[in-house]
């Protein structure tokens, strides 16, 4: 939030349920502080079965923007009038950006996040020269396996508890595309170049995901969405191996970007150290 508002200033927004965790206000508020705008990003979070309302009633115009999380990312794309290639692709919609006509435009930039993530974290890693594997078949793997298709991945593997979904999110993306059950995920693994967790499993640490990353090559890279907490067992499990590993809230941070332009019509200012203050309110100190 900047130090003072006007009666002209722009808001945004996220929408969840439950929000209170979220840390999306922590740091767009950071950087609308930094760049010294006349703008607020607020949490809200209305009742499940009231969100379209909640929606349709922002259609005159009162914020400019939302990012959206749990469970609402579905029902955001199918409330938009239009969506960009890469929320259809995802089949939900992280971002709403309201516009002067009474429209919704929905996009997704959860697949943006996750190749920063990659750039920043394992900058060597190249998505061309091997398959990808995602664990999970939610919203955040169809856009993950979307983004690294896109990005030239050879071939993308999906491996999910329930083979019914993964096999229908290969079925959307075509050809390059295979499904496997979980207990055949180190048939998936082998020649691996990066492997994501993409399911809900490790967050708050509960039990986590019990998968053979050791059928991993010495070279892929092992990357957990879930960023709480930020060491997950998954990310404690490829350390112990020495493979090189990227974190969620590198991808949280990463899909914050697109979503600060989208809202304030500029890029987040330079010089502010977001990761650091997320991690001050995670409670931990540093990256794996
Ligand atoms: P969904 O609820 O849509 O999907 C959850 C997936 O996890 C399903 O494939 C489900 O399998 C699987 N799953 C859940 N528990 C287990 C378990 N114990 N063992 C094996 N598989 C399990 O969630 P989303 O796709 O929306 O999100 C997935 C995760 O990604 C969440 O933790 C979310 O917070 C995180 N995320 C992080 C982002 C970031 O910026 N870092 C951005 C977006 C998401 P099944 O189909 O069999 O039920």
């Amino acid at each position: 939030m900047s130090a003072s508002i006007s009666g002209a200033a722009v808001v945004a927004g996220v929408v969840g349920s439950p929000v209170r965790h979220s840390l999306s206000p922590l740091i767009h508020n950071a950087w609308i502080a930094a760049a010294g705008l006349d703008a607020a990003y607020v949490p809200f979070a209305p009742a499940e079965a009231r969100f379209a309302d909640f929606v349709n009633g922002l259609r005159g115009g009162a914020v400019r923007g939302l990012n959206v999380t749990l469970p609402f990312k579905e029902q955001a794309l199918a409330l938009a009038d239009r969506a960009s290639d890469r929320a259809w692709d995802a089949g939900a919609a992280n971002l709403l950006v309201f516009e002067h006509d009474g429209q919704v435009f929905a996009d997704n930039t959860d697949g943006l996040g996750l190749l920063a993530a990659f750039a920043e974290q394992a900058p060597r890693f190249d998505p061309t020269a091997a398959p990808v594997v995602i664990l999970g078949a939610g919203g955040a793997a169809r856009g993950a396996a979307a983004a690294f298709k896109a990005a030239g991945a050879p071939e993308v593997r999906i491996v999910n508890r329930t083979p019914a979904r993964a096999e229908a999110i290969c079925e959307a993306l075509g050809e390059r595309a295979e499904a496997f059950p979980l207990e055949r995920a180190a048939a998936a693994f082998a020649g691996a170049g990066a492997v994501i967790n993409a399911t809900s499993a490790g967050l708050s640490g509960d039990g986590g995901l019990d998968v053979p990353l050791a059928a991993t090559p010495e070279t892929a890279v092992v990357m957990d969405m879930v960023y709480k907490p930020l060491r997950t067992g998954f990310l404690q499990a490829a350390a112990a191996l020495g493979r090189p590993s990227v974190d969620g809230l590198a991808m949280l941070i990463g899909q914050a970007v697109p979503s600060f332009e989208a809202f304030f019509g500029a890029a987040p200012p330079a010089g502010v150290d977001v990761r650091a203050l997320a991690l001050k309110t995670l409670g931990d100190v540093e990256r794996i």
